[in-house]
């Protein structure tokens, strides 16, 4: 099966959601494809305070269906589908969804960021089996347990304050002795009598694979040294993002950590393929920047239409 469209929009976090939203009210009948992660990050976090125009916040899988839902209602598409290959050479551009292919006359790159993983040699045996990247997600199964957050940012001190709703005690490992969240967040975490700080600290490895669950942390302490062994029910990762960007390599220009190169805010090297949200912005990384660039990256597509039709 193939099909022709004016725009595809791939992802459908923030970004993907306000480039729907624009595209459609251009009357352009975007389709987008929704990714691997629906909803994107803000589908995994909860209280989003910083979002303007919510005076008392409001919930992050909220936030996105609400932005669905008004993209929706001037006719964007959405379909459960991922990009498999691309082939930007020549207009139309071929998109593969699995078996299906679509032909479109222009490309909004919307598919964002995943979270990083430390790479421990137990570390992806015991995923869904105690160790998370997701607090929202798999909190609730450690309820009355402790557990270990990893990481020094905002996302760190999000998930770990979040999960002392659930566990008895939470200890947040970070591998400096100075953190990069933010002033209010990192207090807030400071304050909780339930969360517990461990600087200067890496971890080595997780067991216990053969049980099938987490029961403690190969710990190593890099200002001495020391290594041990730490008990706990769960690890769960803050430790930032990677880009979603490998299926486009070849094809268009990334930086060293692999975030799509842009110039003019949104365009990349190709004409009539667009970049916005966090696959290539990784200096702001916020919800309202990335629906901001997602309605830059609409009103380029806004244009190249008008100026080279179908
Ligand atoms: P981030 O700011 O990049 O922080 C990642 C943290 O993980 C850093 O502390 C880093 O350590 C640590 N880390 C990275 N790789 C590691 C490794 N291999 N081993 C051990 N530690 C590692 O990422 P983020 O916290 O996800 O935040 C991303 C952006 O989203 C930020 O702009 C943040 O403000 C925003 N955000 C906002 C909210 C909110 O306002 N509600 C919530 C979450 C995120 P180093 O410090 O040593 O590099």
């Amino acid at each position: 099966m193939s099909e022709t469209r004016n725009v595809v929009i791939i992802g459908s976090g923030c970004a993907g959601h306000t480039a729907a939203l624009y595209t459609a009210r251009a009357n352009l009948k975007p389709l987008v494809v929704e990714g691997h992660e629906p909803g994107g990050q803000l589908s995994l976090t909860t209280l989003v305070e910083n979002f303007p125009g919510f005076p008392e916040g409001i919930m992050g899988p909220q936030l996105v269906e609400n932005m669905r839902k008004q993209a929706e209602r001037f006719g964007a598409e959405y379909r459960m589908a991922h990009l498999t290959s691309v082939d930007l050479s020549k207009r139309p551009f071929l998109l593969h969804l699995g078996v299906h292919q679509v032909h479109t006359q222009t490309l909004i790159i919307a598919s964002g960021a995943s979270a990083r993983w430390l790479g421990l040699p137990n570390e992806q045996k015991l995923i869904g089996h105690g160790v998370s990247s997701c607090a929202t997600c798999d909190g609730f199964f450690f309820s009355g347990k402790e557990i270990v957050v990893i990481g020094g940012g905002d996302s760190a001190m999000e998930e770990a304050t979040f999960l002392t709703r659930f566990a008895s005690k939470v200890t947040l490992i970070h591998r400096r002795g100075s953190f990069r969240a933010s002033k209010i967040m990192l207090e807030r975490a400071q304050k909780n009598p339930k969360i517990h700080f461990l600087t200067d600290t890496v971890v080595e490895d997780v067991y216990d694979h053969t049980k099938q669950e987490v029961t403690g942390l190969k710990l190593r302490n890099v200002k001495t040294g020391e290594v041990y062994d730490f008990p706990t029910s769960a690890l769960f990762l803050g430790i930032g993002h990677v880009p979603n960007a490998k299926i486009f390599a070849g094809q268009l220009d990334e930086d060293a950590d692999g975030y799509l190169k842009t110039h003019n805010y949104v365009h990349t090297r190709v004409h009539g393929v667009y970049a916005c949200g966090d696959v290539q912005d990784r200096r702001y990384r916020q919800a309202i920047t990335a629906a901001g660039s997602g309605c830059m990256a609409a009103i380029e597509v806004e244009k190249f239409m008008e100026e080279h039709g179908s």
